[in-house]
């Protein structure tokens, strides 16, 4: 028996989903605005970036929306050089970091004029803007 009859023409598998937005569109709401927001939980005090609507070490709903600053400290990075679906447009190699601003810790795009890699430590300065897909972002570049 030949192996020839299990193969499988290959096919493009899309998955899409749908994000449930709605009690933390004031994040959203906030990039537009050029804000990056996140919450704290009043029962317990556990801080998120991205903001989420209810604690998940207390189980509490009873958060308070704060704006986490502008000057944050590069923590972690990582550059990419594969494009997963939804990211074609990035073209090159791009690098996503995560900066501590104050107690909080944020995720976004690290960008520098001269396509230089971010280092542990850096002081960033966090901005919003769309992609090329219209999608707004957080961005960082060095202070
Ligand atoms: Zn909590």
């Amino acid at each position: 028996m030949s192996d020839e009859k299990f193969k499988m023409e290959s096919r493009t598998f899309v998955l899409k989903h749908e994000l449930p937005v709605s009690r933390v569109e004031k994040y959203w709401k906030g990039l537009e605005d050029g804000k990056i927001y996140g919450t704290v939980c009043k029962s317990c005090g556990a801080k998120f970036s991205p903001p989420q609507a209810d604690c998940s070490y207390c189980y509490s709903n009873d958060m308070e929306w704060v704006e986490v600053g502008e000057e944050g400290e590069i923590e972690a990075f990582t550059q990419l050089y594969t494009h997963p679906q939804g990211f074609e447009f990035a073209g090159k190699p791009y690098v996503i970091a995560v900066a501590r601003f104050g107690d909080f810790k944020v995720m976004g795009w690290f960008e520098d004029s001269d396509d230089a890699l971010p280092t542990i430590g850096q002081k960033v300065k966090a901005r919003t803007k769309q992609d090329e897909t219209g999608v707004w972002k957080v961005y960082f570049t060095p202070a």
